[in-house]
């Protein structure tokens, strides 16, 4: 006897914002669906981020226009308040959400529409099938890494991703260097340098807006001056990372500020041989790059004040720089990483996603997803909460949640011609 395989018309993989957002509009809809989450809701947020993690953006703004944040709407929610959040979500809407089941493999039906799924708890038939399963999927470290570091017990290397970081004791007594300074690796090197610990942050390109500026948060400007909008990012700009920090209260990213704090700051991180580090001569390159962008961000809210009228108070200081530190004017080219101490390196240097269970024609040749908005290549395939799905703002929970709308609308669409079909078929 051959077990029964259930049929859906639309099959969500994975039960974070992306494939909560999927829910709630599909659910509108109508559209007859299901989600799975290989282990629990948000399960990111709960376990893939280090423990003093606090949203990047405000409470009314990182969340989905269905429910509020409890507490201060102005504070930066916790990472398992953010991962709560999107529990009470799924209760709210009443999102048919199994957890614990893996999607193994999905492939496209011979002969006939839809999709044949492979789960860890049996196969699924389904018409439609939404990739919701994170744009942060794997952890990225490059390939100049030190080769297979010894226990630190041994005098070597302990090596994690930021992705593995949780907190400063997990690391073993001595100095660390934190590789990359985006939001992750920013906010982990100041942790440990107030923590006690010596760090040596390796500082690449990165943006970095001003955390408010004249009364309001950034997030507010990038939405009002149309940045998270922004449907391609700046040429050569991809893959910039934005240094942005909600911890103690929200403040903004100052690399000068981190540097006289004690933290010593060093260029791109570019190889590693015979116990020595080496770093790029582009410190103050980077950084003089990070200070245009910050404040071509407050000449662009001070014109959008002057335009629209708007009275909100001016904010000189906000101009004022602080002197460089030693670590700028005299940088660091290379380390010898025993005698400076280091029995740590943080690779806060990214991810990449890892579609290989979808095994169905909506990629490029090198992997990347073949998609217009989310909507697949292959009809019937669709993706969600990849950077840059649609706009700037498609990883982030409130962009996400848009770019739901408009998966859903198409899958709803094109019900429609099936239904036709159906019945033209049925006269
Ligand atoms: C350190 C950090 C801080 C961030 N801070 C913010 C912030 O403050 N504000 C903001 O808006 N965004 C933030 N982001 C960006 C983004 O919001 C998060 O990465 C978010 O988790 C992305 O949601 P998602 O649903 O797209 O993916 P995920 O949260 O990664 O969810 C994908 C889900 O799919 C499941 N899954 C994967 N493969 C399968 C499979 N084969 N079968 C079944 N299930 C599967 C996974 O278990 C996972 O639960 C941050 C990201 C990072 C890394």
């Amino acid at each position: 006897m051959t077990a029964e395989i259930q049929t859906i018309n639309t099959l969500v993989v994975g039960a974070g914002q992306a494939g909560i957002a999927a829910s709630e509009h599909l659910g509108q809809l109508g559209v007859e669906h299901l989600v799975l989450e290989r282990q629990r809701i948000a399960q990111a947020w709960r376990t893939g981020r280090w423990d003093s993690l606090v949203a990047n953006g405000p409470a009314w703004h990182d969340r989905f226009p269905g429910l509020e944040f409890k507490g201060d709407r102005d504070g930066f929610p916790g990472k398992d308040e953010v991962a709560d959040y999107f529990e009470d979500y799924v209760r709210q809407i009443k999102a048919p959400v199994r957890t614990g089941v893996e999607v193994r493999r999905v492939t496209r039906n011979q002969g006939r529409p839809g999709f044949t799924v492979e789960t860890s708890e049996g196969v699924i038939e389904a018409r439609n099938v939404i990739a919701a399963t994170g744009p942060f999927q794997v952890p990225v470290i490059p390939p100049i890494a030190p080769a297979a570091p010894a226990a630190p017990a041994d005098g070597g290397l302990l090596q994690i991703h930021s992705a593995h970081y949780h907190r400063p004791a997990q690391l073993p007594e001595g100095a660390v260097l934190v590789v990359g300074a985006g939001s992750s690796g920013v906010q982990i090197a100041d942790e440990l340098q107030r923590a006690g610990r010596k760090v040596f942050l390796s500082v690449g390109a990165h943006d970095r807006p001003p955390r408010a500026y004249r009364g309001r948060d950034f997030c507010w400007w990038l939405g009002v001056l149309g940045e998270w909008d922004a449907a391609i990012a700046k040429p050569g700009r991809e893959h910039v990372t934005i240094a942005v920090s909600g911890a103690r209260g929200g403040h903004t990213v100052d690399f000068r500020a981190l540097g006289h704090q004690g933290i010593t700051l060093v260029g791109l991180t570019e190889s590693f041989a015979d116990g020595r580090v080496l770093f790029r001569d582009d410190l103050a390159e980077n950084i003089a790059n990070g200070d245009a962008n910050y404040l071509a961000m407050l000449d662009a809210a001070d014109d959008y004040i002057r335009r629209n009228g708007l009275d909100l108070p001016e904010e000189p200081e906000a101009r004022r720089r602080l002197p460089d530190p030693e670590c700028m004017t005299h940088p660091l080219r290379e380390l010898d990483l025993a005698a400076a101490g280091i029995t740590s390196i943080i690779w806060a240097t990214g991810y990449r996603v890892d579609f290989s269970w979808l095994q169905v024609d909506s990629f490029e040749p090198g992997g990347k997803p073949r998609h217009h908005r989310g909507v697949g290549h292959e009809p019937g395939i669709y993706f969600l909460g990849l950077p840059w799905l649609s706009r700037r703002g498609s990883s982030f929970i409130w962009g996400v949640w848009h770019d739901a709308k408009f998966v859903a609308d198409h899958i709803a669409k094109q019900r429609r011609y099936s239904d036709y079909d159906a019945a033209a078929r049925s006269r």
